[in-house]
């Protein structure tokens, strides 16, 4: 079968994400109609301890870029990172233009200047809440939903062949401290009109309890800082910019300033003021005039509540941030959860800092965080609302995906269909058909360059990082093809200093200059042969030795 993109037709709608289903982050997701592709969002994700030094991964849009012509339009729902962390990276790709709203436009235009584009930069719309915008044969209006985020979007799509609600991230808190409430009758009006397609947001399916209002956060901060007595620090997601505003409030009701340590706090604080979510009023101090504030009259803001190595809160833990020097009894705010894969550094944090002294409150001990997305019941209400005739969850692991999938279940929707990552499907009045599975990969950031995840310098890190690596250097003769000296040295396995070890080295370096000297001699002069043979000798001296499989790498020396 060939691994292109078919043609849209007209008979029905083309699903096909390439990221977001069945792991959190890296949302990508096409739609295909008539002959024509759109794509809403194009997001990262975390990597985890499988790809040692790579942070971020991005979807790969190699089936799309193939036919970029055809693409017409990127929507982006929100500002997320999973939802327009990988624009910057991919969009030379995709060239195609890209429709968000102020807040999210601000944000990737400052993205785009990091990056430089042969040929020009990408045209971004700013587009209006509820003012259709059509593309092609698309029409797609943006409806605001209440998120953890300024300006949350679902997309109302509609197509020749039916009508889709695609939720973005939402929930239904009736107290949000910035932005819209998720409107029932604007979701209602959408029902009326038909919805053929639901596609939503996975992330809480499986939680059955009622959450906390944003609003109730903030009284739960206020209750936290009335008792901490010498310095606050609270760590947070960045972009959460009312729970910004609700940490400001509350600190002022404290009698204390608020700081902001972190790049990305400051640049989402800059493009919240131009979007006019918080007021010019509002005043932050940075982290160094933050330093010479009474410890009783300071809040700090800090970044990287997921654990990120270089973020202000994984320096702050290990006493590496240059401006700020946490004590005993400093109080450390975890408002956040864990992203599921975060955890062990997470953990690693609050075990540095309670090592130090440091309090700290998590949502276990206070009302210090809601998340963003939308409970079970909160699903329930809007499917009630929308009245789709097919249903396809996103944005989860397998187990919310389908925990969504029962929930339409119950409220006897008959087409559900809970996707993996490259499966196309058409939507049309009919039902759910999967067409066909294409292979998704994942792309890494590797030191700043995009590369395949399963790049092989990645794999042989990996490699390295359970096996160890082995380096041999055979010189010999060039004219007689003579050995004059093998050397070895195992990195991660073996200690030349210890006797033991530096014993088995030498029985390493004569095991490989034993299968030298059996080569013939224009072998031997043949440095792709030595290589060859060499390694063979070190791997089966490992095997032999301890069952092992090091990363092994032979250079020739013909002198
Ligand atoms: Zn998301
Ligand atoms: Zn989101």
């Amino acid at each position: 079968m060939s691994d292109r993109l078919p043609n849209p037709g007209r008979d029905g709608v083309l699903f096909l994400p390439l990221g977001g289903c069945g792991q959190f982050g890296a949302n990508f997701t096409l739609y295909g109609y008539d002959g024509s592709w759109i794509l809403v969002d194009c997001g990262m994700a975390f990597a985890d301890e499988r790809l040692p030094g790579v942070d971020i991964l991005l979807p790969n849009p190699t089936l799309i870029a193939d036919q970029k012509e055809k693409l017409k339009g990127l929507f982006v729902t929100h500002a997320h990172e999973d939802h327009i962390g990988a624009i910057a990276w991919l969009w030379p790709r995709l060239r195609c233009p890209i429709y968000a709203t102020p807040f999210t436009a601000a944000l990737l235009r400052r993205k785009f200047e990091e990056h430089t584009f042969k040929g020009g930069g990408p045209v971004i719309t700013v587009v209006e809440d509820e003012k259709p915008i059509k593309v092609d044969h698309w029409t797609v209006t943006y409806i605001p939903v209440a998120h953890s985020i300024p300006e949350g979007n679902a997309l109302h799509i509609e197509t020749g062949a039916g009508n889709i609600v695609h939720t973005g991230d939402w929930c239904l808190d009736p107290n949000p401290v910035l932005g819209d409430k998720t409107s029932p009758e604007a979701f209602r009006a959408l029902g009326d009109k038909g919805v053929m397609l639901y596609i939503g947001d996975s992330t809480n399916a499986e939680v059955r309890s009622q959450p906390l209002s944003e609003l109730d956060v903030e009284t739960g901060l206020v209750e936290v800082f009335s008792k901490a007595p010498r310095k606050i620090a609270v760590t947070m997601f960045a972009s959460n910019v009312g729970r910004i505003i609700s940490i400001h409030r509350a600190a002022r009701a404290a009698g204390r300033q608020v700081g902001l340590v972190g790049r990305s706090l400051i640049t989402m604080v800059e493009c919240a003021r131009e979007s006019g979510h918080i007021d010019q009023g509002m005043r932050f101090l940075s982290a160094d005039d933050a330093a010479d504030v009474a410890d009783s009259k300071i809040v700090l803001i800090v970044t990287g509540s997921q654990g990120e190595t270089r973020a202000a809160l994984s320096r702050i833990a290990r006493g590496m941030h240059p401006a700020v020097k946490l004590k005993p009894d400093d109080t450390m705010v975890f408002s956040s959860r864990a992203i599921p894969g975060n955890e062990t550094a997470i953990n690693e944090i609050k075990n540095a800092l309670l090592e130090m002294g440091v309090r700290i409150v998590t949502d276990r001990e206070a009302r210090v965080h809601v998340s963003g997305h939308p409970v079970r019941s909160d699903i329930s209400q809007m499917l009630d609302w929308l009245r789709p005739n097919s249903v396809i969850p996103v944005h989860g692991e397998r187990v919310q995906m389908e925990s969504h999938a029962d929930l339409a279940h119950e409220k006897q929707i008959k087409n559900v269909h809970v996707p993996s990552n490259g499966e196309l499907l058409k939507i049309n009045a009919d039902g759910i058909t999967p067409v066909r599975k294409f292979t998704a990969t994942f792309q890494a950031i590797d030191f700043d360059r995009v590369v395949p995840a399963d790049n092989i310098t990645i794999l042989e890190r990996r490699k390295m990082s359970f096996n160890g690596a082995v380096f041999i250097t055979i010189v010999a003769d060039r004219e007689t093809g003579e050995i004059l000296d093998a050397q070895a040295t195992a990195t991660g396995l073996l200690n030349e200093k210890d006797p033991n070890d530096a014993r088995v080295l030498t029985e390493l370096e004569d095991a490989c200059a034993d299968k030298f000297e059996m080569l013939k001699k224009h072998d031997r002069l043949n440095e792709d042969n030595v290589i060859e043979a060499v390694r063979a000798a070190a791997k089966r001296f490992f095997r032999d030795f301890r069952d092992i499989k090091p990363v092994v790498n032979v250079h020739v020396s013909l002198v």
